[in-house]
């Protein structure tokens, strides 16, 4: 094990951020909140064009229509259009269907069995959930609000019998009258006004763009930040890392330096998926990532030799920020890594665990990654 003693510059780092840290980070913040409003308001513009999945789907509804054309076929129909007794007291009547609806004695109304009797004007005899009854094709008003007098496939939709809705899948555009298949939900995401997934959703997108709100894709899930943020160690999988919160350390920030191999230059990796910020504090932190991973969570990086990763880009759990480096106020190379809520450091858990309490130095306790594991 390496005696190197490599961590933050206690005096420059902490007389810079503990002088003025609601200052400091707070602007920061800022930046964060402006940064995001932004990105929210930039994907919404592009969000309600038409669904092709949605096109795509329509010779389905399509067949809805032979169905219960079939269901109706045994010369029901003909019988529908026969010009009885039945028919005169719908003649002049525009809504053939709600007169129909009145009690006849010569045709069968809406849901009545339709064996060997004629359905009323706009009726045909088919199948439906209550059987072979006199029911509506498809746009003809619906006398049940469950669509059960409707023929075949058909349903009640605002009162008249429709094909049943299409469900749209996840980042499929939606509106208010979108449905969303199973699960999911019509809400905003990174993608826009999309069909998209809630707490314990599976996502369809590893990076969680297409999990409501600001959710995030955890081990496959839609989880809140809140509630489902599963911080996995900053550095690759496999790697064994040894940590401290020296006397003067800023917040409840951890410094790590790995144990089996070389620091300097080794891969910084999100601990967390979310939205990645490039920062330069030259006097202390020097060049580092801050991530957004919503809910008022966020994770800093410090130190870094240079950034892998686009100032605002999405980054998903385990993927590379940066390298290692001693950029700042550092006495060598580490990860100075801090894990924020709105703004106020917390102690760090990986993996649902608490490191505290916190060693004073290296070498007392250390920690092996499983982040990015395959
Ligand atoms: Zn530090």
């Amino acid at each position: 094990m390496a005696p190197v003693v490599w961590q933050c510059a206690d005096a420059q780092l902490d007389t810079s951020l503990a002088e003025a840290p609601p200052t400091a980070f707070s602007t920061e913040d800022a930046r964060l909140d402006t940064g995001k409003a932004d990105g929210t308001d930039g994907s919404t513009g592009s969000a309600p064009a038409p669904s092709p999945r949605a096109d795509g789907q329509v010779p389905e509804v399509g067949r809805s229509g032979p169905d219960a054309g079939d269901a109706a076929s045994p010369g029901a129909n003909a019988d529908a259009d026969m010009p009885g007794a039945n028919a005169d007291p719908d003649a002049g009547g525009p809504e053939p269907f709600a007169d129909a609806a009145r009690p006849s004695p010569a045709c069968g109304a809406a849901t009545t069995p339709c064996a060997g009797e004629t359905c009323c004007d706009g009726l045909v005899c088919g199948r439906t959930t209550l059987g072979q009854v006199c029911c509506g094709l498809e746009d003809a008003p619906c006398a049940t609000v469950d669509g059960a007098d409707c023929c075949g496939e058909l349903l009640c939709r605002a009162g008249r019998c429709a094909a049943p809705a299409v469900c749209r899948d996840a980042r499929t555009p939606c509106d208010d009258d979108g449905q969303c298949c199973g699960d999911l939900a019509c809400g905003r995401t990174t993608l826009g006004q999309v069909c998209c997934g809630e707490d314990g959703v599976a996502c369809a997108t590893p990076n969680g763009e297409d999990c409501c709100g600001d959710r995030l894709c955890v081990d496959g899930r839609c989880v809140s930040p809140a509630a489902g943020l599963n911080f996995k160690a900053p550095f690759p999988c496999g790697q064994s890392w040894t940590y401290d919160h020296h006397a003067a350390e800023v917040r409840l920030a951890l410094d790590f330096i790995r144990n089996d191999g070389p620091t300097g230059g080794e891969l910084t990796l999100a601990s967390a998926a979310g939205t990645a910020f490039q920062r330069n504090e030259p006097g202390g932190a020097g060049l580092y990532v801050v991530i957004d991973h919503g809910g008022g969570w966020t994770t800093y990086y410090f130190h870094l030799s240079d950034f892998l990763v686009p100032d605002g880009a999405f980054v998903g759990q385990g993927d590379p920020v940066g390298f290692v480096g001693s950029t700042g106020a550092s006495s060598g190379p580490h990860i100075h890594y801090e894990q924020l809520l709105d703004g106020v450091g917390q102690v760090i858990h990986i993996n649902g665990e608490s490191l505290a309490p916190y060693p004073a130095e290296y070498g007392e306790r250390s920690l092996v990654s499983d982040n990015g594991c395959p």
